[in-house]
Protein backbone atom coordinates (compact mmCIF):
# COMPACT_ATOMS: atom_id res chain seq x y z
CA UNK A 1 0.00 0.00 0.00
CA UNK A 2 1.65 3.38 -1.05
CA UNK A 3 -0.77 6.05 0.32
CA UNK A 4 -0.78 7.29 4.35
CA UNK A 5 -2.97 4.90 6.50
CA UNK A 6 -6.08 7.45 7.11
CA UNK A 7 -9.22 6.19 9.09
CA UNK A 8 -11.68 7.27 10.89
CA UNK A 9 -14.54 6.32 13.55
CA UNK A 10 -18.02 7.50 11.96
CA UNK A 11 -20.56 7.33 14.58
CA UNK A 12 -23.70 8.43 14.78
CA UNK A 13 -25.08 10.10 17.70
CA UNK A 14 -28.01 8.20 18.22
CA UNK A 15 -27.68 6.63 21.43
CA UNK A 16 -25.30 5.08 23.55
CA UNK A 17 -22.13 4.17 22.23
CA UNK A 18 -21.69 0.72 24.01
CA UNK A 19 -18.59 -1.80 23.90
CA UNK A 20 -19.63 -2.87 19.78
CA UNK A 21 -18.91 1.06 18.72
CA UNK A 22 -16.74 1.86 21.05
CA UNK A 23 -14.68 -1.42 19.47
CA UNK A 24 -14.52 0.15 16.01
CA UNK A 25 -12.94 3.04 17.32
CA UNK A 26 -10.25 1.12 18.99
CA UNK A 27 -9.62 -1.17 15.94
CA UNK A 28 -9.15 1.80 13.78
CA UNK A 29 -6.77 3.57 16.38
CA UNK A 30 -4.66 0.39 16.63
CA UNK A 31 -4.43 0.18 12.80
CA UNK A 32 -3.60 4.10 12.39
CA UNK A 33 -0.72 3.72 15.06
CA UNK A 34 0.46 0.07 14.28
CA UNK A 35 0.78 1.85 10.36
CA UNK A 36 1.98 5.33 11.51
CA UNK A 37 -1.26 6.65 9.43
CA UNK A 38 -4.30 9.03 10.74
CA UNK A 39 -7.05 8.59 13.03
CA UNK A 40 -10.09 10.95 12.64
CA UNK A 41 -13.40 11.53 14.47
CA UNK A 42 -16.58 11.92 12.07
CA UNK A 43 -19.85 12.64 13.49
CA UNK A 44 -22.51 11.13 11.67
CA UNK A 45 -25.51 13.57 12.52
CA UNK A 46 -27.75 13.72 9.23
CA UNK A 47 -30.52 11.64 10.71
CA UNK A 48 -31.45 14.40 12.27
CA UNK A 49 -35.21 13.34 13.98
CA UNK A 50 -33.04 10.15 16.15
CA UNK A 51 -30.67 12.30 17.42
CA UNK A 52 -29.70 11.78 20.75
CA UNK A 53 -28.72 14.80 22.87
CA UNK A 54 -26.04 13.51 24.93
CA UNK A 55 -24.56 10.95 23.11
CA UNK A 56 -21.95 13.63 21.01
CA UNK A 57 -20.56 14.38 24.44
CA UNK A 58 -20.36 10.47 25.89
CA UNK A 59 -18.43 9.90 22.60
CA UNK A 60 -16.06 12.17 23.42
CA UNK A 61 -15.56 11.38 27.12
CA UNK A 62 -15.57 7.76 26.73
CA UNK A 63 -12.27 8.36 24.11
CA UNK A 64 -11.05 10.60 26.33
CA UNK A 65 -11.21 8.25 29.38
CA UNK A 66 -9.94 5.78 26.68
CA UNK A 67 -6.91 7.63 25.60
CA UNK A 68 -7.90 6.91 22.05
CA UNK A 69 -7.79 10.52 20.61
CA UNK A 70 -8.58 11.61 17.67
CA UNK A 71 -6.42 13.45 15.35
CA UNK A 72 -7.50 16.34 13.53
CA UNK A 73 -10.81 18.51 13.30
CA UNK A 74 -14.01 16.75 14.47
CA UNK A 75 -15.89 16.67 11.10
CA UNK A 76 -19.87 17.22 11.92
CA UNK A 77 -21.98 15.97 9.00
CA UNK A 78 -24.63 18.76 9.26
CA UNK A 79 -22.57 21.93 8.92
CA UNK A 80 -21.56 20.39 5.08
CA UNK A 81 -25.23 19.88 3.51
CA UNK A 82 -24.08 22.57 0.44
CA UNK A 83 -21.22 19.90 -0.23
CA UNK A 84 -23.10 16.94 -0.15
CA UNK A 85 -26.10 19.01 -2.22
CA UNK A 86 -23.58 19.92 -5.11
CA UNK A 87 -22.43 15.83 -5.36
CA UNK A 88 -26.22 14.83 -5.14
CA UNK A 89 -26.84 17.14 -8.59
CA UNK A 90 -23.55 15.81 -9.78
CA UNK A 91 -25.34 12.73 -10.11
CA UNK A 92 -28.60 14.65 -11.68
CA UNK A 93 -26.66 15.76 -14.06
CA UNK A 94 -24.56 12.51 -15.01
CA UNK A 95 -28.31 11.01 -15.32
CA UNK A 96 -26.89 8.83 -12.01
CA UNK A 97 -29.49 10.06 -9.60
CA UNK A 98 -33.14 11.41 -10.37
CA UNK A 99 -35.71 13.85 -8.30
CA UNK A 100 -38.61 12.43 -7.10
CA UNK A 101 -41.04 14.13 -4.25
CA UNK A 102 -38.30 17.22 -3.74
CA UNK A 103 -35.96 14.17 -3.02
CA UNK A 104 -32.96 13.13 -5.09
CA UNK A 105 -33.00 9.17 -5.70
CA UNK A 106 -30.57 6.15 -7.19
CA UNK A 107 -30.94 3.35 -8.74
CA UNK A 108 -28.71 0.64 -9.27
CA UNK A 109 -28.27 -0.84 -12.88
CA UNK A 110 -29.79 -4.25 -12.69
CA UNK A 111 -27.03 -6.25 -14.51
CA UNK A 112 -24.02 -5.14 -12.93
CA UNK A 113 -22.35 -6.85 -10.54
CA UNK A 114 -20.66 -5.17 -7.07
CA UNK A 115 -17.63 -7.23 -5.49
CA UNK A 116 -14.66 -6.36 -3.36
CA UNK A 117 -12.78 -8.32 -1.33
CA UNK A 118 -13.60 -7.70 2.29
CA UNK A 119 -10.06 -7.50 4.32
CA UNK A 120 -11.67 -9.53 7.48
CA UNK A 121 -11.09 -12.91 6.46
CA UNK A 122 -9.65 -11.87 2.93
CA UNK A 123 -13.29 -12.99 1.82
CA UNK A 124 -14.57 -11.61 -1.93
CA UNK A 125 -18.64 -10.62 -1.25
CA UNK A 126 -21.10 -10.11 -4.40
CA UNK A 127 -23.79 -8.23 -4.76
CA UNK A 128 -25.83 -8.02 -7.98
CA UNK A 129 -27.33 -4.55 -9.00
CA UNK A 130 -30.92 -5.92 -9.33
CA UNK A 131 -30.74 -7.22 -5.50
CA UNK A 132 -30.94 -3.53 -4.45
CA UNK A 133 -33.68 -1.05 -3.99
CA UNK A 134 -33.45 2.51 -5.58
CA UNK A 135 -32.00 4.65 -2.42
CA UNK A 136 -32.67 8.16 -1.22
CA UNK A 137 -28.91 10.25 -1.36
CA UNK A 138 -30.74 13.69 -0.28
CA UNK A 139 -33.95 14.46 1.55
CA UNK A 140 -36.38 16.57 0.92
CA UNK A 141 -35.60 18.57 3.93
CA UNK A 142 -31.70 19.01 2.17
CA UNK A 143 -30.36 16.07 4.76
CA UNK A 144 -28.13 13.91 2.30
CA UNK A 145 -29.03 10.08 3.50
CA UNK A 146 -25.91 7.91 5.49
CA UNK A 147 -24.95 6.80 2.14
CA UNK A 148 -24.31 9.93 0.34
CA UNK A 149 -22.44 11.56 3.24
CA UNK A 150 -20.37 8.78 4.26
CA UNK A 151 -19.05 8.00 0.57
CA UNK A 152 -18.25 11.90 -0.11
CA UNK A 153 -16.60 12.04 3.31
CA UNK A 154 -14.74 9.15 3.06
CA UNK A 155 -13.59 10.25 -0.43
CA UNK A 156 -12.79 14.12 0.60
CA UNK A 157 -11.03 12.80 3.67
CA UNK A 158 -8.76 10.53 1.85
CA UNK A 159 -10.18 7.45 4.17
CA UNK A 160 -7.88 4.66 3.13
CA UNK A 161 -9.43 2.02 5.37
CA UNK A 162 -13.48 1.76 6.46
CA UNK A 163 -13.67 -0.32 9.77
CA UNK A 164 -17.19 -0.74 10.53
CA UNK A 165 -20.11 -3.31 12.06
CA UNK A 166 -20.71 -5.84 9.25
CA UNK A 167 -24.43 -4.92 9.70
CA UNK A 168 -23.30 -2.49 6.78
CA UNK A 169 -22.37 -5.04 4.34
CA UNK A 170 -25.36 -4.80 2.46
CA UNK A 171 -24.96 -1.41 2.38
CA UNK A 172 -21.87 -1.41 0.41
CA UNK A 173 -22.62 -1.89 -3.18
CA UNK A 174 -24.75 1.26 -2.84
CA UNK A 175 -21.56 2.78 -1.49
CA UNK A 176 -19.42 1.21 -4.28
CA UNK A 177 -21.85 3.00 -7.06
CA UNK A 178 -21.38 6.25 -5.89
CA UNK A 179 -17.52 5.60 -5.91
CA UNK A 180 -17.92 4.39 -9.07
CA UNK A 181 -20.38 6.76 -10.62
CA UNK A 182 -18.07 9.60 -9.10
CA UNK A 183 -14.95 8.58 -10.83
CA UNK A 184 -13.34 7.91 -7.30
CA UNK A 185 -11.06 5.40 -5.78
CA UNK A 186 -13.55 3.54 -3.01
CA UNK A 187 -11.32 2.72 0.03
CA UNK A 188 -10.69 -0.99 1.61
CA UNK A 189 -13.28 -2.71 3.66
CA UNK A 190 -12.83 -4.16 6.97
CA UNK A 191 -16.49 -5.22 8.29
CA UNK A 192 -16.11 -6.34 11.63
CA UNK A 193 -18.26 -9.36 13.18
CA UNK A 194 -21.26 -8.29 15.33
CA UNK A 195 -20.18 -9.00 18.76
CA UNK A 196 -23.00 -11.56 20.53
CA UNK A 197 -24.51 -11.52 23.93
CA UNK A 198 -23.80 -15.18 26.22
CA UNK A 199 -26.84 -16.76 24.85
CA UNK A 200 -25.37 -16.32 21.11
CA UNK A 201 -27.87 -13.53 20.35
CA UNK A 202 -27.87 -9.77 19.66
CA UNK A 203 -25.63 -8.43 22.77
CA UNK A 204 -28.90 -6.58 24.60
CA UNK A 205 -28.60 -4.39 27.91
CA UNK A 206 -28.40 -7.41 30.26
CA UNK A 207 -25.48 -8.60 29.17
CA UNK A 208 -22.62 -5.91 27.70
CA UNK A 209 -24.76 -3.61 25.61
CA UNK A 210 -23.95 -0.91 27.69
CA UNK A 211 -22.33 2.36 27.81
CA UNK A 212 -18.90 2.08 27.87
CA UNK A 213 -18.96 4.36 31.01
CA UNK A 214 -21.34 2.56 32.83
CA UNK A 215 -18.70 0.00 32.70
CA UNK A 216 -16.11 2.80 34.04
CA UNK A 217 -18.44 3.55 36.57
CA UNK A 218 -18.98 -0.22 37.78
CA UNK A 219 -15.20 -0.31 38.81
CA UNK A 220 -13.75 -1.36 35.53
CA UNK A 221 -10.14 0.07 34.43
CA UNK A 222 -9.74 1.74 31.49
CA UNK A 223 -7.17 -1.05 31.12
CA UNK A 224 -8.95 -3.97 31.00
CA UNK A 225 -11.93 -2.26 28.66
CA UNK A 226 -9.80 -1.90 25.84
CA UNK A 227 -8.13 -5.07 26.30
CA UNK A 228 -11.54 -6.83 26.18
CA UNK A 229 -12.84 -4.88 23.80
CA UNK A 230 -9.86 -5.56 21.19
CA UNK A 231 -9.87 -9.34 22.44
CA UNK A 232 -13.72 -9.31 21.16
CA UNK A 233 -12.89 -10.26 17.46
CA UNK A 234 -9.09 -9.90 17.51
CA UNK A 235 -6.11 -11.88 18.39
CA UNK A 236 -2.50 -11.43 17.72
CA UNK A 237 -1.81 -15.55 18.03
CA UNK A 238 -0.62 -17.87 20.54
CA UNK A 239 -2.68 -17.91 24.11
CA UNK A 240 -1.73 -13.88 24.68
CA UNK A 241 -4.47 -12.28 26.58
CA UNK A 242 -2.96 -9.25 28.41
CA UNK A 243 -1.70 -6.92 26.72
CA UNK A 244 -1.52 -2.92 27.02
CA UNK A 245 -2.77 -0.10 24.75
CA UNK A 246 0.61 0.47 23.58
CA UNK A 247 1.54 -3.50 23.10
CA UNK A 248 -1.77 -3.80 21.08
CA UNK A 249 -0.40 -0.81 18.67
CA UNK A 250 2.35 -2.67 17.83
CA UNK A 251 0.52 -6.32 17.55
CA UNK A 252 -2.80 -5.14 16.07
CA UNK A 253 -3.22 -6.12 12.01
CA UNK A 254 -5.97 -7.19 10.14
CA UNK A 255 -5.52 -10.25 8.89
CA UNK A 256 -5.57 -11.34 13.08
CA UNK A 257 -9.49 -10.24 13.09
CA UNK A 258 -11.77 -13.35 13.57
CA UNK A 259 -13.99 -13.99 11.14
CA UNK A 260 -16.41 -15.58 13.79
CA UNK A 261 -18.85 -13.42 16.15
CA UNK A 262 -16.99 -12.77 19.37
CA UNK A 263 -19.28 -13.40 22.14
CA UNK A 264 -19.23 -11.11 24.99
CA UNK A 265 -18.47 -13.11 28.34
CA UNK A 266 -19.00 -11.09 31.16
CA UNK A 267 -17.00 -13.52 33.63
CA UNK A 268 -14.09 -13.48 31.31
CA UNK A 269 -13.84 -9.31 31.40
CA UNK A 270 -14.30 -9.35 35.43
CA UNK A 271 -11.26 -11.80 35.20
CA UNK A 272 -9.32 -9.49 32.97
CA UNK A 273 -10.19 -6.20 35.12
CA UNK A 274 -9.08 -8.33 38.13
CA UNK A 275 -5.47 -9.23 36.72
CA UNK A 276 -5.08 -5.59 35.36
CA UNK A 277 -6.23 -4.19 39.50
CA UNK A 278 -3.12 -6.43 40.16
CA UNK A 279 -0.98 -5.12 37.30
CA UNK A 280 -0.94 -1.73 38.47
CA UNK A 281 1.39 -0.37 41.37
CA UNK A 282 -0.25 0.41 44.43
CA UNK A 283 0.57 4.09 44.77
CA UNK A 284 -1.60 4.20 41.14
CA UNK A 285 -4.58 1.98 42.17
CA UNK A 286 -4.96 3.74 46.05
CA UNK A 287 -5.21 6.95 43.27
CA UNK A 288 -7.63 4.72 41.24
CA UNK A 289 -9.31 4.53 43.96
CA UNK A 290 -9.95 7.92 45.34
CA UNK A 291 -11.28 8.96 41.94
CA UNK A 292 -13.80 5.97 41.86
CA UNK A 293 -14.74 6.65 45.41
CA UNK A 294 -14.49 10.47 45.41
CA UNK A 295 -18.16 10.83 46.99
CA UNK A 296 -18.01 8.17 49.50
CA UNK A 297 -16.47 10.14 52.50
CA UNK A 298 -16.05 6.98 54.13
CA UNK A 299 -13.97 5.15 51.86
CA UNK A 300 -11.66 8.41 51.36
CA UNK A 301 -10.91 8.58 54.41
CA UNK A 302 -9.64 4.26 54.76
CA UNK A 303 -7.92 5.61 51.48
CA UNK A 304 -6.85 8.38 53.08
CA UNK A 305 -5.47 7.21 56.15
CA UNK A 306 -2.10 5.83 57.40
CA UNK A 307 -3.56 1.82 56.95
CA UNK A 308 -4.38 2.88 53.42
CA UNK A 309 -1.23 1.16 51.42
CA UNK A 310 -1.62 -2.53 53.62
CA UNK A 311 -5.42 -2.28 53.37
CA UNK A 312 -5.22 -1.85 49.22
CA UNK A 313 -2.34 -4.37 49.04
CA UNK A 314 -4.22 -6.67 51.16
CA UNK A 315 -7.76 -6.12 48.95
CA UNK A 316 -6.05 -6.54 45.97
CA UNK A 317 -6.13 -10.17 45.45
CA UNK A 318 -9.76 -10.55 46.13
CA UNK A 319 -10.68 -7.36 43.96
CA UNK A 320 -12.71 -8.06 40.56
CA UNK A 321 -13.77 -4.39 40.25
CA UNK A 322 -12.67 -1.34 41.99
CA UNK A 323 -16.30 -1.15 43.59
CA UNK A 324 -15.36 -4.66 45.60
CA UNK A 325 -13.01 -2.44 47.43
CA UNK A 326 -15.63 -0.85 50.16
CA UNK A 327 -17.12 -4.33 51.37
CA UNK A 328 -13.38 -5.49 51.50
CA UNK A 329 -12.26 -2.85 53.84
CA UNK A 330 -15.65 -1.82 55.34
CA UNK A 331 -15.58 -2.20 59.33
CA UNK A 332 -19.60 -2.43 59.49
CA UNK A 333 -19.99 -6.26 59.44
CA UNK A 334 -21.79 -7.37 56.64
CA UNK A 335 -24.59 -9.81 58.40
CA UNK A 336 -26.44 -10.30 61.20
CA UNK A 337 -25.50 -13.34 63.77
CA UNK A 338 -27.85 -15.47 64.92
CA UNK A 339 -29.05 -16.52 68.40
CA UNK A 340 -26.85 -19.37 67.84
CA UNK A 341 -23.25 -17.68 66.44
CA UNK A 342 -24.18 -14.71 69.07
CA UNK A 343 -23.11 -17.25 72.11
CA UNK A 344 -20.37 -18.83 69.89
CA UNK A 345 -19.03 -15.68 69.83
CA UNK A 346 -19.23 -14.45 73.20
CA UNK A 347 -17.35 -17.85 74.01
CA UNK A 348 -14.93 -16.96 71.23
CA UNK A 349 -14.27 -13.18 73.28
CA UNK A 350 -13.63 -14.92 76.43
CA UNK A 351 -11.24 -17.70 75.22
CA UNK A 352 -9.18 -15.22 73.31
CA UNK A 353 -9.01 -12.35 75.95
CA UNK A 354 -7.79 -15.46 78.60
CA UNK A 355 -5.67 -16.97 75.87
CA UNK A 356 -4.03 -13.79 74.05
CA UNK A 357 -1.16 -11.54 75.29
CA UNK A 358 0.39 -9.50 72.51
CA UNK A 359 -2.43 -10.51 70.09
CA UNK A 360 -0.10 -11.39 67.31
CA UNK A 361 -0.56 -13.46 64.55
CA UNK A 362 1.19 -16.28 66.04
CA UNK A 363 -1.03 -16.22 68.89
CA UNK A 364 -4.07 -15.59 67.45
CA UNK A 365 -3.88 -18.40 64.68
CA UNK A 366 -2.95 -21.15 67.49
CA UNK A 367 -6.09 -20.02 69.39
CA UNK A 368 -8.65 -19.87 66.98
CA UNK A 369 -7.36 -23.47 66.13
CA UNK A 370 -7.46 -24.43 69.65
CA UNK A 371 -11.05 -23.11 69.59
CA UNK A 372 -12.18 -24.72 66.55
CA UNK A 373 -11.02 -28.47 67.92
CA UNK A 374 -12.43 -27.67 71.25
CA UNK A 375 -15.40 -26.42 70.66
CA UNK A 376 -16.43 -28.01 67.20
CA UNK A 377 -16.65 -24.49 65.43
CA UNK A 378 -15.50 -24.53 61.58
CA UNK A 379 -12.96 -21.86 60.83
CA UNK A 380 -15.73 -20.15 58.13
CA UNK A 381 -18.03 -19.32 61.15
CA UNK A 382 -14.88 -18.30 63.27
CA UNK A 383 -13.75 -16.10 60.19
CA UNK A 384 -16.82 -14.37 59.95
CA UNK A 385 -17.75 -13.66 63.50
CA UNK A 386 -14.50 -12.04 63.96
CA UNK A 387 -14.35 -10.26 60.51
CA UNK A 388 -18.38 -9.52 60.42
CA UNK A 389 -18.22 -10.82 56.85
CA UNK A 390 -18.38 -14.32 55.29
CA UNK A 391 -15.26 -13.44 52.84
CA UNK A 392 -12.83 -10.88 52.32
CA UNK A 393 -9.08 -10.04 53.50
CA UNK A 394 -7.65 -12.73 55.72
CA UNK A 395 -7.51 -12.82 59.41
CA UNK A 396 -4.16 -12.47 59.77
CA UNK A 397 -4.03 -9.39 57.41
CA UNK A 398 -7.05 -7.78 59.46
CA UNK A 399 -4.53 -8.25 62.57
CA UNK A 400 -2.00 -6.32 61.34
CA UNK A 401 -4.15 -3.55 59.74
CA UNK A 402 -6.94 -3.40 62.13
CA UNK A 403 -5.87 -5.54 65.45
CA UNK A 404 -7.77 -6.57 68.31
CA UNK A 405 -10.50 -3.43 68.87
CA UNK A 406 -11.68 -4.65 65.33
CA UNK A 407 -11.99 -8.72 66.09
CA UNK A 408 -13.67 -7.40 69.64
CA UNK A 409 -15.91 -5.06 68.49
CA UNK A 410 -17.04 -7.44 65.63
CA UNK A 411 -17.61 -10.35 68.04
CA UNK A 412 -19.65 -7.97 70.54
CA UNK A 413 -21.78 -6.59 67.87
CA UNK A 414 -25.47 -8.14 67.43
N1 LIG B 1 -22.51 6.10 11.21
C1 LIG B 1 -22.26 4.71 10.94
C2 LIG B 1 -22.30 3.94 12.23
O1 LIG B 1 -22.56 4.52 13.27
C3 LIG B 1 -20.91 4.61 10.29
C4 LIG B 1 -20.69 3.41 9.46
C5 LIG B 1 -19.40 3.58 8.71
O2 LIG B 1 -18.37 3.65 9.34
O3 LIG B 1 -19.45 3.68 7.50
O4 LIG B 1 -22.14 2.76 12.28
Amino acid sequence: MSSKVKVRFAPSPTGIAHIGGIRTALYNFLFAKKNKGEFLLRIEDTDQKRLVKEAENAIFEMLKWLEIQPSGEIIHQSERLEIYKKYAYELVSKKIAYEKDGAVWVSLPDDKIFEWTDLVGNKKIRFEGSTQEDFVILKSDGFPTYHLANVVDDHLMGTTHVFRGEEWISSTPKHLYLYESFNWEHPEFVHLPVILGSDHTKLSKRHGAKSVLDYKNEGYLKEAVLNYMALLGWNPGGDREQMSLSEMESLFEIKDINTANPIFDQTKFEWLNGVWIRSISTQELQERLNEFYSDDKEVVKIIKSEKSEELVKAATSRMRTLADFKNLVSKDPQNKKTKEEEKIAEKLNNFLDKKLKNWDDEELLSAIREFSKEENVPFKTIFFLLSGKTSGIGILELNQIYGKDFFVANLKSK
